[in-house]
């Protein structure tokens, strides 16, 4: 099932057994990890966002809601899963090239 919202977690190391639907967050090291919003294949989905113009924009607001830009493509995930994390909702979109 396809997760609509992911729950982020404000963690200092990525634990190594990860739950669907909670988006883990390390401020410390710059990176948030969560498993494919698909729901079935399982991957793990890391955004880093420490890089400066090749990470995702990270962005936390006052209700600790997290945003990242741009959007996430797994395409290279059997899924070929295509969304954006916006304020921790989940938009999905069709398909296809990043
Ligand atoms: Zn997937």
């Amino acid at each position: 099932m396809r997760t609509e919202e992911l729950q982020p977690l404000f963690v200092e190391t990525v634990p190594e057994h990860l739950e669907q639907g909670v988006l883990y967050v390390s401020e410390k090291y710059g990176t948030a990890i969560h498993l494919c919003a698909c729901g079935t294949c399982g991957w793990k989905t890391v955004t880093p966002f420490h890089i400066g113009d090749r990470g995702w924009v990270y962005t936390r607001d006052a209700e600790d809601r997290i945003t990242l830009s741009p959007s996430i493509g797994n395409q290279q995930f059997p899924c070929k899963s295509h969304y954006y994390v916006k304020a921790n909702k989940i938009d999905w979109l069709p398909m296809g090239p990043v």
